[in-house]
């Protein structure tokens, strides 16, 4: 963006200068030749060929920005008459424009100033009578190209800055996320590795009991029978962890298909209430009498409800309340899952939905829990565009509810 900027400033630069010099030669070009004819160039012409020595001409006269020097030779390039300095006798360049350091003033031939000169041949009736030469200072030009030079030296710097703030600015705005993405992913990393290293660790020590010589039969198969508990739980883990990978970009390319979520809910509560009844909860439904119909993977919605009734049923205990509503609400299918049990404190309400959050660590791992149930709920939810909300009160029990958007 710099390199640009200062490619752009030294284009501009230029144009700007090629610009103001061509205006200032053009003005230059006309004045000068007004100057040459009401000098009455044609009436000293006669003189030019008839004097053959140099004379100094009074007549002032006045171009653009005042006349350093006026010059008037003969069709054999000899000056014939002169304002300001003379030059030497014979001319010297060719005719057009040029940049040349030149006198003030005849009287002060040491001080010198830069000049615009013009060289212009007269002609009479198509023949070449003679040559017209005038300079004028260049230091309006200089002090308005000045201005454009002080113009850039500050201006590109100031907008390089403001480039620069704006740029690191909109930069790190833009950055964030992917910042945030980064450091989810890493925290996911160590907590994964973590989960997984103790499971690790009891298989290993478990085998290393089991291959010494038996001194009880009954203790061998208990230590086989540990390594398959932790193997089981290591499966569950390590499926849930690929779920959560799986589908985290691509759940909204998976095939939808018209969903009842009414018969979705009825199939699932039959499940449930064997397991209620297994454990001494009271289970109930309470859904809708219409079908509730939309676009989805029944099966991953079928995975956000079951997280979420078997957290219902593992954090319930014996002799509560289990409850499966279903309504609509302003366009949007809502699911309640309720329970009377031990509820969730305020302060850990607002990460239960973090990977591998639990609120009580020793609780959740008797339960056999990772802390990715709510996890893997929330990502299914909110990739269909809803909503996963909870409410609770600690040893009172807690409510969660999903919110559909309800499209066909
Ligand atoms: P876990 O597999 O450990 O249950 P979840 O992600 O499903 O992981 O839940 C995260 C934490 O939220 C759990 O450790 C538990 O403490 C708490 N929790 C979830 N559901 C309930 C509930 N219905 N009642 C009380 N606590 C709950």
């Amino acid at each position: 963006m710099g390199g640009i900027l200062f490619a752009f400033a030294g284009v501009g630069y230029c144009l700007n200068v090629e610009d103001q010099l061509r205006f200032f030669d053009d003005e230059l070009f006309s004045q000068s030749k007004a100057f040459a004819a009401k000098t009455q160039y044609s009436l000293y012409q006669s003189q030019w060929q008839n004097q053959r020595s140099q004379t100094r001409l009074e007549n002032g006269g006045s171009l653009n920005g005042g006349l350093i020097y006026a010059r008037w030779y003969n069709a054999n390039k000899q000056i014939v008459q002169f304002i300001g300095s003379s030059g030497g006798k014979q001319l010297t360049t060719k005719p057009g424009f040029k940049t040349v350091q030149a006198p003030i003033s005849s009287d002060i031939p040491t001080t010198t100033t830069w000049v615009r000169q013009l060289t212009l041949p007269v002609l009479q009736d198509k023949v070449l009578v003679g040559y017209f030469q005038t300079a004028v200072p260049m230091n309006s030009l200089r002090s308005s190209l000045n201005q454009a030079r002080l113009f850039f030296a500050l201006g590109v710097p100031v907008t390089f800055g403001v480039i620069g703030i704006t740029g690191w600015f909109l930069g790190g705005l833009a950055m964030r996320p992917t910042l945030r993405a980064y450091q989810q992913l890493q925290r996911f990393t160590a907590d994964a590795s973590h989960e997984l290293r103790t499971p690790v660790a009891t298989v290993l020590s478990n085998a290393q009991v089991a291959l010494m010589p038996p001194e009880d039969p009954s203790e061998q198969r208990f230590r086989l029978q540990k390594i398959a508990e932790t193997a089981k739980s290591m499966s569950t883990l390590i499926n849930n962890l690929l779920f959560l990978s799986r589908y985290d970009a691509s759940l909204a390319e998976t095939i939808l298909k018209p969903v009842d979520l009414n018969e979705l809910l009825r199939s699932l509560a039959q499940e449930f209430i064997t397991q209620c009844s297994a454990q001494n909860l009271y289970f109930s439904t309470q859904l809708s009498e219409q079908p509730v119909m939309l676009q989805a993977d029944a099966n991953l919605l079928k995975q956000a409800v079951i997280n979420l009734l078997s957290n219902a049923l593992k954090y319930t205990p014996t002799g509560g309340k289990v409850q499966l509503r279903l309504f609509t609400q302003s366009h949007r299918a809502v699911i309640q899952i309720i329970d009377n049990g031990i509820g969730i404190p305020p302060t850990d309400l607002p990460h239960i939905f973090d990977r591998f959050y639990r609120v009580d660590t020793v609780r959740s791992r008797q339960t056999g829990g990772f802390g990715l149930g709510l996890a893997i709920a929330q990502q299914i939810v909110q990739a269909y565009g809803g909503q996963i909300t909870v409410k609770s009160i600690l040893g009172q029990g807690s409510t969660f509810q999903i919110s559909l958007p309800l499209k066909l």
